[in-house]
């Protein structure tokens, strides 16, 4: 027996009592009582911006109205609870629709799971299983999920608590900013871990973020994905891309991966997906994806209200053009903030696609050195003081970033650059004290 619930404490000293550590990766004390478009209302009431789209999920914000009413009609007659045991038409539907829009050769199936972190998962099983090779390739920084497959498929650091696959082979991920290894040296490495210690007919898979997230918003060079495509999809391994937080028009093209110029032979959906409801996707070959029966089991996955509200969201990101209006406004937020590096020296690098934008924090423009992570945790402090909130990513965790819902406006952008300036400000005076953020250092 626990002592009696205070109900009247705030709900952020009630989280803390009763949710479990394990789960939480908070950036700021923001605790939620509604929302609505890219507002989110705080307990008190106060409205917030928000500029991660609780981390890229809320794709169309909160609470749009195509959302709520496709999942509102789907919940009202429910066609079952369960995809596995009967076919739904929300499911069945969305399934055609995600073929239509997705290149790619050939029969192909669709797969649908809860999460990012499931639907990787559920990748690395069934390359393994239906191909008979082992081994899978993926990149230092790449975070897939937190389920022990997509985990161990993983090169983040926050993975390092656990132990990666037995035969993983991970590769640098080429970053323009901080050169320390080339497209080319990279292609180098693996060519020579293909004719060394890494047969590639032992290798199933490679799996690839098309622009690297949580390793810190890392837009690959020009080329360097189609070469390694290339190189792999030659030794008969298959090329996997994680579109879960930068795909779904998010980076500006429907695909973060049509920006490559290559095609890959699985794709990963998840995050905006659902739009904010637990939904995910895996997209393969039949020939693989009909590997077995009974193979890929979660009991309310594609279940008929999660994929019409998917359904929703995809026919409202064609219909209005989402991808289109993501790149036109995120090349303006983005110059937006490199206007502000010209009043904030700490502004290294301004990067990415669309709306998935990170700002590189430095301490030295001309060394490139990260800040300390408690500077970081202090401009996102800050600016949720200011009534703005994002996140940050990176294996340094100096890199800002946004991922805003898609319907993010011009007003909204702006409001949301003169919040981070401000920011920037009070920080460099000193104004957020090291205690404050404390509780906010998460990677
Ligand atoms: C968030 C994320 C995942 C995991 O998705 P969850 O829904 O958190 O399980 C996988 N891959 C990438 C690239 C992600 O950003």
């Amino acid at each position: 027996m626990t002592a009696p619930h205070d109900a009247k404490a705030s709900l952020y000293d009630r989280d803390a009592q009763v949710i479990a550590n394990i789960g939480r990766l908070r950036f700021n004390p923001l605790s939620l009582t509604g929302g609505r478009g890219c507002t989110l209302i705080e307990e008190g009431g106060r409205e917030i911006l928000d500029l991660s789209g609780s981390a890229g999920a809320a794709s169309l914000g909160y609470s749009h109205p195509a959302v709520v009413e496709a999942a509102g009609k789907a919940m009202a007659s429910m066609g079952g609870a369960s995809l596995l045991l009967y076919p739904n038409a929300p499911a069945v539907t969305l399934a055609e629709r995600l073929l239509e829009v997705t290149p790619g050769q050939g029969a192909r199936r669709v797969w649908f799971g809860h999460s990012g972190s499931d639907a990787n998962d559920c990748a690395v099983r069934v390359a393994r299983a239906a191909t008979g090779r082992q081994r899978v390739i993926s990149f230092i920084g790449s975070y897939h999920g937190n389920v022990s497959g997509s985990m161990a498929v993983s090169g983040h650091t926050a993975m390092t608590h656990t132990l990666p696959q037995a035969g993983l082979v991970l590769l640098p991920y080429p970053d323009p900013y901080r050169p320390r290894f080339s497209a080319e040296a990279v292609l180098d490495l693996l060519d020579y871990q293909f004719a060394t210690t890494c047969p590639p007919e032992q290798v199933a898979a490679i799996f690839i973020e098309p622009l690297m997230s949580d390793g810190g918003l890392i837009v690959p060079p020009a080329g360097f994905l189609a070469a390694l495509a290339e190189r792999c999809q030659r030794h008969g391994i298959l090329v996997v891309v994680d579109e879960v937080k930068v795909g779904m028009g998010r980076s500006g093209l429907l695909h973060c991966f049509q920006h490559e110029g290559f095609e890959p032979d699985m794709v990963v959906f998840g995050k905006g997906l659902g739009g904010g409801l637990p939904l995910s996707a895996l997209i393969g070959p039949a020939r693989l994806m009909d590997h077995a029966g009974a193979f890929a089991l979660q009991t309310t996955a594609g279940n008929p209200v999660t994929t019409a509200a998917g359904l929703a969201v995809l026919d409202t990101i064609r219909a209005e053009r989402l991808d289109r209006h993501a790149a036109r406004l995120g090349a303006a937020f983005a110059e937006g903030l490199r206007g502000l590096a010209a009043r904030h020296a700490v502004i290294g690098d301004v990067r990415g696609r669309g709306l998935a934008i990170g700002v590189d924090l430095v301490t030295d423009r001309a060394t490139r050195a990260p800040v300390d992570p408690v500077y970081t945790a202090k401009v996102i402090y800050r600016a949720w003081e200011l009534g703005v909130s994002f996140s940050y990513v990176g294996l340094s965790a100096n890199v800002l970033e946004f991922t805003p819902p898609l319907i993010l406006t011009d007003e909204q952008m702006q409001l949301g650059l003169s919040v981070i300036d401000q920011a920037l400000d009070d920080v460099a005076e000193g104004k957020v004290s090291d205690a404050a953020v404390a509780p906010f250092m998460m990677w």
